[in-house]
């Protein structure tokens, strides 16, 4: 499909293009389809750029991959059909292991993910067949399958557009979960470590560059970083920017200019 350049939407269009062309390669679910719509709604909100407060959140994400011992990548499906070169840049800057985890998981959906990560330069990919051995105490989806060499024993997980209940399942294990959500409300945002309340391809380049900045800095640095980050508060403030940009607009005209829209 082609979209004219000087299409407002145009931005917001070719990552739905990705996400189609991730459904036709069998890496994407329809379910990761409405998943995004939900998402979209949040960015509109946002107005469509990276916020300070994500900003923030990003700092201390990748001061916290850089620290960690065991890192690990958690990849769904809209994950590797949007940001498949910086999931695979990412983890070669921090030494995060990278782990398939599905919500729908089949045995081809992981292989095509895999292949797909393989294809942009991955290496080793965990989480496929029988590698997804080991289970995490929660109740449902097939998300509870992970690798005993990855989630199992990360002491930090990146989740790139999780859901609720597994966040939660990370954090009961006692790990460090970052998550990339634009919606500051979801269980998701609430339980996690810290929250990148942005959408995923702007927030993992910008992650990428984080971390290859901060990794040259010393650990108590990176400690510092760390201990003077507070969750709730960059959720507040996610929260606040939406409220005052809506207050912002109320008060505004909204109507486009046309003949009779006066
Ligand atoms: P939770 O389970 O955390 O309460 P939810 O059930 O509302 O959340 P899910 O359907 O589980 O939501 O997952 C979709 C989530 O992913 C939404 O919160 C949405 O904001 C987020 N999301 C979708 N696309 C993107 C994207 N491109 N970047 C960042 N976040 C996204
Ligand atoms: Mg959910």
């Amino acid at each position: 499909m082609r979209i004219p350049p000087s299409h407002p939407r145009r931005e917001s269009l070719l990552i739905r293009e990705k996400l189609v062309e991730g459904f036709k390669r069998g890496i994407v679910v329809p379910e990761g389809l409405i998943a995004h719509g939900r998402g979209e709604c949040f960015d509109y909100l946002l107005g469509e750029k990276t916020q300070l407060f994500a900003l923030e959140a990003i700092k201390a994400a990748a001061a916290a991959l850089l620290l960690a011992d065991h890192p690990v990548i958690s990849v769904n499906g809209n994950t590797a059909a949007l940001v498949p070169g910086d999931i695979v840049r990412l983890s070669r800057v921090t030494g995060a292991l990278i782990e398939v985890n599905l919500f729908y998981r089949t045995r081809g959906r992981e292989e095509a993910i895999a292949d797909w990560l393989k294809k942009h330069g991955a290496g080793e990919v965990l989480g496929v067949g029988d590698d997804a051995s080991a289970t995490i105490p929660e109740l449902f989806s097939e998300r509870r399958r992970v690798s005993p060499r990855g989630i199992l024993v990360a002491d930090t997980v990146l989740v790139p557009l999780e859901d609720g209940d597994r966040t939660e399942a990370l954090r009961k294990m006692g790990k460090t979960v970052i998550a990339i959500d634009l919606n500051p409300l979801s269980r998701t945002s609430r339980a996690a470590s810290i929250t990148i309340v942005d959408n995923v391809v702007r927030a993992m380049p910008l992650l990428v560059r984080e971390a290859e900045k901060l990794k040259r800095e010393s650990k108590s640095i990176l400690e510092k970083i760390i201990n003077g980050y507070d969750n709730d508060r960059v959720l507040r403030r996610a929260v606040e920017f939406i409220r005052d940009r809506l207050t912002s607009l109320a008060s505004s005209r909204l109507i486009l200019d046309f003949p009779g829209n006066g």
